[in-house]
């Protein structure tokens, strides 16, 4: 099972157990087919929540959120598809789950790719991507963005970053660089096309496991209102 729990101190290989998140922490997942999982990890834990790697179909049971990583798209969602877990993806973040895409999840939950090349795509965040769209010579840099609903910029971190070219009516725009969207949220779903989990700071898992939260708590006053 992936619901083991994975404080910050044991992932720097101390011996050291940082106390349990609150009972009430939402347990939000990270895709752990491939890609940069453990910086996703410790960022959960630090922005409050529960974090637990998600490896098969069977660990999504125990999530209420979960977090899509960079990586390559291409060998995720071949992975994903392998694992019978793209068509269950889809559906849960159909029915609200929340989910967070980073770079190459970015790429994962975009509906439509600027490049003609076929892959697997979860296709529930209704955007146009191009992936590595940033070109040779900025392959990687680092910027401050500017966020909507943020009083101070957030560094970000692009490596062979995707960008968004077209967006649909139910997307908002949260952080552009030039003329290009690399922050989206639509609904219960968040994307960016950089590297929010190498940085320091923690707002943007933040928000999202804020998320996770009113979701979880939506999903509670349903049932007891049934
Ligand atoms: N270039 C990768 C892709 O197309 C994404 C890079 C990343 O996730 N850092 O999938």
């Amino acid at each position: 099972m992936g619901t083991d729990w994975v404080p910050g101190a044991r992932l720097a290989g101390s011996r050291i157990i940082e106390a349990e998140p609150p009972a009430d922490a939402p347990v939000v997942g990270v895709l752990a087919l491939q890609g940069d999982v453990l910086e996703h990890l410790r960022a959960l834990a630090e922005a409050g929540a529960r974090p637990v790697r998600v490896r098969s179909l069977a660990d999504l049971d125990s999530v209420d959120g979960l977090v899509i990583p960079g990586g390559e798209s291409t060998t995720i969602g071949m992975l994903l598809d392998r694992a019978g877990m793209l068509h269950v993806l889809r559906g849960r973040a159909e029915d609200g789950m929340p989910m967070f895409g980073t770079c190459a999840g970015l790429i994962l939950l975009s509906r439509e790719l600027a490049q003609e090349r076929l892959q697997h795509l979860i296709g529930v965040l209704d955007v146009t991507t191009r992936r590595n769209a940033f070109g040779r010579q900025v392959d990687s840099f680092e910027t401050d963005l500017t966020v909507v609903g943020m009083d101070r910029a957030i560094p970000a971190v692009f490596i062979r970053a995707p960008w968004i070219e077209r967006v649909g009516a139910e997307v908002d725009v949260l952080a552009s660089v030039g003329d290009h969207a690399v922050l989206v949220s639509q609904g219960h779903l968040l994307a960016a096309s950089f590297h929010p989990e190498l940085t320091g700071d923690r707002r943007l898992h933040a928000m999202f496991v804020d998320r996770v939260r009113d979701a979880v708590g939506r999903r509670g006053a349903a049932r007891a209102a049934r």
